[in-house]
C-alpha cells in the first residue's frame, strides 16, 4: 500500500510539472513516505531525516515533505521536533499535497494536513507507475478491525470501499496502457463492500469475477486477505480456471487461541485450520503465505509452540515473521507480559527455520512440474536470464529472451525455500 501511495505522490508532483531527480543532492524537493506499523520503520526514518537535515543545511532552498502514516500518528510532534521539515501530510490527505506545496511556497512557514474526513477516497489520484507489466489497484481504504496490536485503523481510518465501476474502469485503462497483471489492494481487501453505508451491492468475489472479463488481462492478484472475511464465493472464484491466481496471503498472526483472542483477530486456531483445509480442497495448487507475530504480550512458550505447530500443519509456502512492536495508541501496548529480547530472538530463530523448511518442502514437491510463468524483468544476477513468477507468486529464474509481461511455460528444475531455477519449454 505504501509503494502504491508513493506512486501517487510521484504522479501528483509530475502533474505539477516536477520531474524525478537522480540524487537527493540534486533535488529541490525531498519526499519521505513513511510507515509506522513497526518501530523498525520509525527508526529508519530517523536516519533518513538526518540526511535531509544535512542537505537542507547545505541548500536552504530545498523543501522536505514527510508523508504517510508515521506523519499522521506523530502529527503534533513532527513539525516541532524536526524544524527543517516543511510539509507533513497524512495518508488520507495525499490529494492535498499540491495545495500544501503552494501554501508552503506562499507563506514560507511549515504546513500540514491530516485526518480529513474518511470519505476523502483518493484512489483516483494520478500515479506515476513503475514501468512493467504489473500494476496496483486500490479497492478498499482503511481498516475497521482494531486488532489490539495494530496502528493501521488509527492512521488510515475506517474501511471505505471504492465503487466497482471505478475499479473496473481503472483496470481497463491499465490494460489499455500495456498492463497484464493487476493486484487489488486493501488493508483488508476481502472485506470489500462490507462496511455499513457502502452504496454498491458488490462484494469482493464480484470484483474478481467481473475483472476476469476484462479482455487482455492475464493475471489477477490481491492482498491482504483477512481469514474472517474469506467467503465461499471467494474460494469458488479462485477454484475456477480464470485469471485469478492461486495465491492467497492469509495472515494467521499466531497459532494459540489465547493469543488470537488477545489480538482480537476474530477467529481461533481451529477456524483458521478449517479454512485452510477448505481452501486446499477447493484449490489444489494454492500457494498459501502468511504473517506471524512473535512475542505478543503474555506469549508463553506453549503459545509460541502452537504457532510453530500451526506452520507445520498448514505447510505455508512462505511467511513474513515479525517481532511484536508496541505501538502507542493500541491496546496491546498497555498489556503486561512483554517477552525479553533473548526470548523473542530465540523464538524468532526457531520460527524462521520452521517456516523455511516448510516452504522448501512445498517448493521441492513442485520440481519437475511445468508451470505458467509471467516474465517480470531481466535477472539481476545473470545476463541472458529473466525473472518471472508462477501463478503462486514464486520467483523463477531461467534463460529466455522473453519480454516482461509474456506468459511462458517453464519446467521447474531447482528449488530453494524462496525461489526456483527453471528451463523454458514453450
Ligand atoms: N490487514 C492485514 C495486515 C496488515 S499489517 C491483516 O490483518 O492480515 C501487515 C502485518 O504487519 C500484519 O499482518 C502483522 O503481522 C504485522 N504487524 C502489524 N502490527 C504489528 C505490530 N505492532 N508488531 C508487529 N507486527 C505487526
Ligand atoms: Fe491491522 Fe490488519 Fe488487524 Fe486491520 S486487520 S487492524 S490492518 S492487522
Amino acid at each position: 500500500m505504501n509503494d502504491h501511495d508513493s506512486e501517487r505522490i510521484a504522479g501528483l508532483l509530475e502533474e505539477m510539472g516536477l520531474a524525478r531527480s537522480a540524487t537527493p543532492e540534486g533535488a529541490d524537493l525531498l519526499v519521505y513516505n513513511t510507515c509506522s506499523i513497526r518501530e523498525k520503520a520509525d527508526n529508519r526514518l530517523a536516519g533518513h531525516l538526518g540526511t535531509a537535515a544535512r542537505l537542507k543545511r547545505e541548500d536552504g532552498e530545498k523543501l522536505v515533505v514527510v508523508a504517510g502514516c508515521l506523519a499522521q500518528s506523530r502529527r503534533t510532534e513532527f513539525l516541532a521536533d524536526f524544524p527543517f521539515v516543511d510539509i507533513v501530510v497524512g495518508p488520507q490527505n495525499l490529494h492535498q499535497l499540491p495545495t500544501l506545496l503552494q501554501r508552503r511556497l506562499a507563506c514560507g512557514a511549515p504546513v500540514g494536513a491530516f485526518d480529513e474526513a474518511t470519505t476523502s477516497w483518493s484512489a483516483d489520484l494520478p500515479r506515476c507507475r513503475v514501468p512493467g507489466p504489473a500494476a496496483w489497484v486500490q479497492i478498499v481504504a482503511g481498516c475497521s478491525n482494531f486488532c489490539s496490536y495494530c496502528i493501521v485503523p488509527y492512521v488510515r481510518g475506517p474501511e471505505a470501499s471504492r465503487p466497482a465501476a471505478d475499479i473496473l474502469a481503472e483496470v481497463a485503462r491499465l490494460v489499455a496502457d500495456g498492463v497484464r497483471q493487476v493486484t487489488f489492494l486493501g488493508q483488508n481487501v476481502n472485506a470489500y463492500g462490507k462496511e455499513p453505508g457502502f452504496a454498491g451491492r458488490e462484494r469482493f468475489a464480484d470484483i474478481l469475477e467481473r475483472s476476469t472479463s476484462v479482455p487482455g488481462l492475464a493475471r489477477i492478484r490481491f492482498m491482504t486477505s483477512h481469514p474472517k472475511d474469506v467467503s465461499d464465493a471467494l474460494i469458488d472464484v479462485m477454484a475456477r480456471p480464470n485469471q485469478v491466481c492461486e495465491h492467497l496471503h492469509l495472515p494467521a498472526q499466531s497459532g494459540s487461541d489465547r493469543i488470537l483472542s488477545a489480538m482480537r483477530r476474530g477467529y481461533d486456531r481451529r477456524g483458521y485450520l478449517d479454512l485452510v483445509r477448505r481452501l486446499r480442497g477447493a484449490v489444489p495448487d494454492l500457494a498459501l503465505t502468511t504473517d506471524l507475530i512473535v512475542g505478543f504480550p503474555g506469549e508463553s512458550e506453549d503459545d509460541f509452540m502452537d504457532t510453530v505447530s500451526l506452520v507445520e500443519e498448514c505447510g505455508f509456502d512462505g511467511a513474513y515473521t515479525f517481532v511484536y512492536s508496541p505501538r502507542a495508541q493500541t491496546d496491546a501496548a498497555r498489556l503486561p507480559g512483554r517477552s525479553t529480547c533473548e526470548v523473542t530472538e530465540r523464538r524468532m530463530g526457531r520460527l524462521v527455520t520452521v517456516v523455511q523448511e516448510a516452504a522448501k518442502d512445498r517448493n521441492q514437491a513442485l520440481l519437475g512440474r511445468t508451470v505458467e510463468v509471467m516474465v517480470e524483468r531481466p535477472s539481476r544476477q545473470r545476463s541472458g536470464e529473466v525473472m518471472g513468477r508462477t501463478r503462486g507468486h514464486k520467483p523463477v529464474n531461467f534463460t529466455s529472451g522473453a519480454a516482461p509481461g509474456e506468459l511462458v511455460m517453464v519446467e521447474l528444475t531447482e528449488a530453494t525455500s524462496t525461489s526456483f531455477r527453471g528451463r523454458r519449454v514453450a
